[in-house]
């Protein structure tokens, strides 16, 4: 099973900010958009950076409400790991448990062309489980 197949059903959407913004800018959209992290764009389909809720978090602990008054290029992360639409959901899952984090943008030929979610990955993973259930049971009950 790959990303793309994630993309496929939510869309190829990926909601970002220019780095100049500021991170009462970022809580603005995340709540607007109920979402937990913005891809950093300053060029179209161009990946500078991700912020998350917990870049946030750690910036209001060292910084107080000041903070919010930060630009995001001071507080996103640069280095963004990425994976393509013909990853393995799989790999995906593993590469964010064992990095610790939630979101992955989807990059294909240099560009962006998604991003996927832990939440979408157990979504879909839920869905795969439920089919499985069903042609299982209807097989057995098939069979009697
Ligand atoms: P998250 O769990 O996605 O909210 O993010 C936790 C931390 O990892 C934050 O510092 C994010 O900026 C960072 N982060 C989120 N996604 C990625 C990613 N794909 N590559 C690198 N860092 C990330």
């Amino acid at each position: 099973m790959r990303i793309e197949e994630i993309l496929r059903a939510k869309g190829h959407t990926v909601v970002t900010i220019r780095s100049h913004a500021t991170i009462e800018t970022v809580l603005q959209r995340l709540r607007s958009e109920n979402i937990g992290s913005l891809v950093v764009s300053d060029n179209e389909g161009r990946l500078d950076g991700i912020i998350s809720e917990r870049d946030i978090v750690r910036a209001m602990s060292e910084h107080g409400c000041e903070a919010l008054r930060m630009r995001v290029k001071e507080v996103m992360t640069r280095n963004v790991e990425t994976c393509m639409p013909g990853s393995k959901i799989t790999d995906v899952m593993a590469t964010m448990t064992r990095r610790r984090f939630r979101h992955m943008p989807v990059v294909a030929d240099g560009s962006l062309v998604g991003i996927v979610s832990i939440g979408d990955i157990v979504k879909h993973r839920l869905e795969e489980l439920e089919i499985e259930t069903r042609v299982l049971r209807d097989y057995v009950v098939g069979n009697r």
